[in-house]
């Protein structure tokens, strides 16, 4: 029997280092689940290419793919450097200066924020290149921010900048971003990320956005700001998905604030039934070695203790060596500790067929040794039930609708299938397709028995209302 093995969904970032269809194949193989593509690189035929060959390597594999475009949002940079970069010492002076005031000199960069000098105080801390570079404003002259350099290093073209006690002045989302947006519409993305999201109207600005364009397109908010955190539950409210984005959330809040945020969030997440994914920097020394360090296995580990939905590569995937490594070692931490999980079962949002059917669930998981759980979803609803109640069973997700067969990627332990057009059938007659696609995928074997739910009857998009404890045919 194949076994449907990793349940925690693994979202890996697409790059230079996994652009070829045979990786993209490769990565499919070892366990990839959604693709992201990151908008803070890349022109959009190059985008476009990217997105069709993912699309073909899925098909040809027959294995459902998300993809993620990811919005770069209000990011500051600096801006062009000579190739080599520019040498800080610590002691050193730095000027800061917006980009459209800046004239090459020594000791000054450019950064794509026009109001730093009147925000700036003496004092304030900059933090370059994902907190790698600390300087310490020390002096405001004109539209010139002179800084100390407190943590030297060499500082290279286009690296962020982050002032983490600013309340800064930028829109929630730039010119850039509505355009890569329009793009990704076009391209036909299954979900779309803001970075640096402080508030519930950044997201909703981004929804409307969507809907101007008549589509409908699952949003998820980039957690990565100290605002962010403040606003934490309306944040969720508006989201169809959230990432724990730790890089920059490390930079603005201190690293060791990161792990009890991240639980935190995860736990709303999982109590509100939102999927979440936890990035960045989880199998990071995989960028150039083979082997993660222990400690990175652990904080994967742990992640997937604390109950996310999903865990992510960045660089280790889009620009390291070892991306096929990379995505195996997280299917194989998932696999290993997955089923040592005790997950806590939140108490229902509601009390209506749908909570009876989750709590029933749970308890015929508990009780009977099944094969799978075989979602019928026409919306995904009944699959993130299922999902949401984190059973020990695999979940099987037969939708006929191709963006939810896409969309359900993301979700805990759902494993989606294309069903084509069972709108109008009975359930013994979709049971009959259903068991000898089961079989064929040998998802499960004659004999073996499986719980079926959904909502009857189907083509009605009614709530989920019924469950079967059924054997298939021997
Ligand atoms: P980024 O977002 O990789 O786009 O910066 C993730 C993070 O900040 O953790
Ligand atoms: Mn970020």
């Amino acid at each position: 029997m194949k076994p449907l093995l990793h349940r925690t969904k693994i979202v890996a970032t697409i790059g230079p280092a996994s652009d070829s269809p045979e990786m993209m194949r490769k990565l499919l193989l070892a366990g990839m689940n959604v693709a992201r593509l990151n908008f803070s690189h890349g022109n959009y035929a190059d985008h476009a290419s990217r997105i069709q060959r993912l699309r073909a390597a899925a098909d040809e594999l027959d294995l459902p793919l998300m993809l993620l475009q990811d919005l770069q949002g209000p990011k500051i940079r600096v801006g062009d450097l000579p190739a080599a970069g520019m040498m800080l010492n610590t002691g050193d002076r730095l000027t800061l200066v917006p980009i459209a005031d800046y004239t090459e000199q020594p000791h000054t960069v450019g950064i794509d924020y026009p109001y730093v000098a009147e925000e700036a105080e003496p004092g304030t801390q900059v933090l370059l290149d994902d907190g790698l570079l600390e300087l310490r404003v020390e002096k405001i002259d004109g539209n010139a921010v002179h800084c100390t350099v407190v943590e030297g290093g060499v500082l290279r073209s286009h690296k962020g900048v982050n002032f983490p006690t600013l309340n800064l002045r930028l829109p929630s989302m730039t010119e850039k971003d509505r355009r890569d947006l329009d793009f990704g519409i076009e391209q036909g993305v299954d979900i779309i990320s803001l970075s640096f999201v402080r508030k519930p109207e950044d997201v909703q600005t981004l929804k409307a956005l969507i809907q101007e364009k008549g589509v409908e397109i699952p949003v998820l908010a980039k957690l990565e700001k100290p605002q962010a955190i403040a606003n934490l539950e309306a944040i969720v409210d508006e989201c169809d998905a959230i990432m724990v984005a730790r890089g920059d959330l490390g930079v603005e809040m201190r690293p060791e604030s990161v792990p009890l945020i991240q639980k935190r969030i995860i736990q709303l997440c999982n109590q509100k039934g939102i999927p979440v994914i936890t990035a960045t920097q989880m199998l990071d020394s995989m960028i150039h070695n083979p082997r993660p360090t222990r400690a990175e296995a652990s904080d994967v580990a742990n992640a997937i203790m604390d109950g996310t939905d999903a865990v992510m590569l960045s660089g280790e995937s889009a620009v390291g060596d070892y991306p096929v490594e990379a995505v195996t070692m997280l299917a194989r931490i998932a696999t290993e500790v997955e089923p040592a999980i005790q997950f806590v079962n939140y108490p229902p949002n509601r009390t209506d067929d749908a909570d009876a059917i989750s709590e029933a669930l749970h308890a015929i998981d508990d009780t009977l040794e099944l094969q799978c759980i075989v979602a019928f979803t026409e919306t995904g609803y009944t699959a993130q039930l299922a999902s949401e109640e984190r059973p020990r069973t695999p979940i099987v997700a037969y939708t006929p609708d191709v963006k939810i067969y896409r969309r359900l990627s993301l979700n805990w332990g759902i494993r989606p299938v294309l069903l084509p057009h069972f709108e109008g059938e009975t359930v013994e007659t979709v049971m009959q397709r259903v068991e000898t696609d089961l079989v064929q995928r040998q998802f499960a074997a004659p004999g073996d028995k499986v719980l079926v739910m959904g909502g009857m009857p189907f083509g009605t998009a009614g709530a989920t209302n019924f469950l079967k404890i059924h054997t298939i045919a021997p």
